[in-house]
């Protein structure tokens, strides 16, 4: 279960009875109930806090976030590279295709994210998917409904999480990527399992961008190929660094027969 909101992110953690769930179901009313009140309880009495600096957020504020904290937040804005939505460094110019797509075209049509690698967006990234701090998913959510990121949703006839493998969604509990797509869900179908990964590959972090290619070649299948064909896919994920998961995943995809895939990921690492 979700945290409401970041309100109660130290109440949410000492009163997370999960535990409870497996050994008995009338203990599980119980505790569903007392979770349930304790959080509106503490939700009426407790100020709205920013998720990155503690400080008090306006009670009608759209996302759990403070301005001084929005304000650290590079959005991926132009200029940047119209195919693999590098965001360069230089904020002067415009829009223009970077070297690696100039010297071979990524499979997909476009991808692009919502904000850079860096400061709160880095922050809530990591957070989220390594500490399992699900109360930053709906910020995220929120950062997901800028107008070009919408855009890429509208064009879409489904939208696929980039998937991950059946041990590490056992290890973690969740895909990252999934939670993510579905703030589109009230938009577009968010189907489960269009795309597996039918290869257990190891992370891809620290892995030169000649390794990360190689951990990722074929680790991903499109099981019926049907759900895909002659339709527009609009790929999710958490972060875009060199891009070798979602190129492969973009792949596979096309090769089932999609007629173009798109990639939107909360933030992209700024290379340059
Ligand atoms: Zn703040
Ligand atoms: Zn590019």
């Amino acid at each position: 279960m979700l945290c409401p909101s970041n309100r109660l992110t130290f109440p949410y953690i000492y009163l997370n009875l999960k535990h409870l769930y497996h050994k008995d179901k009338a203990i599980l009313s119980a505790a569903a109930w007392l979770k349930r009140f304790s959080f509106n309880l503490l939700e009426f009495f407790l100020p709205r806090l920013c998720l990155f600096c503690g400080g008090i957020v306006a009670e009608e504020a759209a996302a759990a976030v403070c301005p001084d904290c929005e304000a650290k937040i590079a959005w991926a804005e132009s200029p940047l590279c119209p195919r693999c939505g590098l965001v360069f460094a230089s904020r002067e110019g415009e829009d223009h295709l970077c070297g690696p797509c100039q010297t071979e075209a990524p499979p997909f049509r476009r991808a692009l994210a919502a904000a850079v690698y860096d400061g709160p967006a880095a922050e809530a990234v990591t957070k989220f998917k390594y500490s399992r701090r699900q109360d930053y998913l709906p910020v995220m959510h929120t950062w997901l409904q800028q107008p070009h990121c919408l855009e890429l949703a509208a064009a879409a006839d489904l939208i696929v999480p980039v998937p991950l493998h059946k041990k590490r969604l056992k290890f973690r509990g969740f895909n990252q990527a999934l939670l993510l797509a579905q703030a589109f869900k009230d938009r577009k179908p968010v189907p489960r399992e269009t795309l597996v990964r039918v290869r257990h590959t190891v992370p891809q972090t620290g892995l030169s961008p000649q390794e990360r290619r190689d951990n990722v070649r074929r680790a991903f299948a499109v099981p019926r190929p049907e759900e895909v064909k002659d339709k527009n896919v609009l790929l999710v994920d958490d972060v875009y660094t060199t891009g070798a998961t979602v190129k492969e995943c973009a792949r596979a995809l096309l090769k089932a027969g999609a007629r173009q895939v798109d990639v939107l990921t909360v933030a992209r690492v700024r290379y340059d």
